[in-house]
């Protein structure tokens, strides 16, 4: 089963893809993670990954790509994988499908979520200036305000995190993410859940929808 998960940032994706990965023995692959493992093992991938994140730059396609398809390629992705934050444009998504071969994914699931719920979400995200762990004001709040339950450190929200950045963030995500849908659903594979539910109701509804596609 080859599954790609969509959504914009802060559906939850992540949580989802992990709980759906362990749920049907299969590899959950997210582009964060391996961006990160390659940095931290420094290889020839990472290491050009590095140079753009220090730059401020994204990371161009076709390194990207290359890291997805050498990861999928893997003993443990026999079985099947859900792939989570790839593909996010189109050159990604034509690249997976000649990588992949005639039938392509099998399942493509959008978690959606409205711009002001992600808003909300986003602007409320706080994160400890010394040991990292995140806090939600609302929805995680810390036990003292402004303080780290953890160790005490000073709590702070990420310039990215401030409203005007996460709106303009999120239209320019929204964009990519509709040329997404209309290429899935064309292809027929295209299903979506409601992500404004209870986590444990998104996970319900992944599962059903997952559960409608079948590998061809
Ligand atoms: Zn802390």
């Amino acid at each position: 089963m080859r599954i790609i998960l969509l959504g914009l940032v802060g559906a939850g994706k992540g949580t989802q893809a992990q709980m759906l990965a362990q749920h049907m023995g299969i590899a959950h692959v997210a582009s964060g993670d391996l961006f990160r493992q390659h940095q931290e093992q420094g290889t020839e991938l990472g290491l050009l990954v590095k140079q753009y994140m220090e730059k401020g730059d994204l990371v161009p396609d076709d390194v990207t790509i290359r890291m997805i398809m050498d990861r999928i390629e893997r003993e443990d992705c026999r079985q099947g994988f859900i792939l989570d934050g790839f593909p996010r444009t189109m050159e990604q998504a034509t690249a997976l499908d000649r990588a992949l071969g005639d039938q392509g994914v099998d399942c493509v699931v959008n978690i959606r979520v409205s711009q002001e719920e992600l808003v909300r979400r986003l602007r409320g995200r706080l994160i400890c200036r010394q040991c990292q762990t995140p806090y939600h004001q609302t929805n995680l709040p810390p036990k003292v305000e402004g303080r780290c339950d953890k160790c005490g450190g000073e709590l702070y929200q990420r310039a990215d995190d401030k409203p005007d950045v996460v709106q303009r963030r999120i239209q320019v995500q929204q964009g990519l993410l509709a040329a997404l849908l209309d290429l899935y659903s064309k292809q027929g594979k295209l299903a979506e859940v409601d992500g404004e539910r209870e986590i444990e109701k998104v996970s319900e509804q992944l599962l059903e929808a997952v559960s409608q596609c079948s590998p061809v």
